[in-house]
């Protein structure tokens, strides 16, 4: 099945396929502006993603361990919240803006 799904900007684009097991995967790709806040600075700012991404999805209880895919725990297969749950995570990365990162670089000469 496709998937194309935007949140807030991000955008899940791919094909996923449902398992025997009832699990799903997606293999796709996450396109798109996050607004991020600044670590140092605490600004606001736009931060580009674009990154190739494979999801299983499977219902909880999940034990299991999977080299190949992320695994996502989901009662019901619902796109959006895999989607908040990713912008979340971009969110609480190390993120620092343009501004900061290039006082940082200028400070090491
Ligand atoms: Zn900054």
């Amino acid at each position: 099945m496709n998937v194309n799904k935007t949140l807030n900007g991000l955008t899940l684009k791919g094909e996923s396929e449902k398992n025997k097991d009832g699990s799903i995967v997606i293999n796709g790709k996450l396109e798109g502006m996050v607004e991020v806040e600044c670590v140092k600075c605490l600004k606001p700012f736009k931060k580009e993603i674009n990154e190739e991404v494979k999801f299983k999805i499977v219902k909880p209880p999940y034990e299991g361990f999977d080299e190949e895919y992320d695994i996502i725990e989901q009662e019901k297969y619902d796109l959006e919240e895999i989607l908040k749950s990713e912008i979340e995570s971009i969110k609480n990365d190390y993120n620092i803006c343009d501004e900061c990162k290039n006082e940082e670089f200028n400070k090491n000469f």
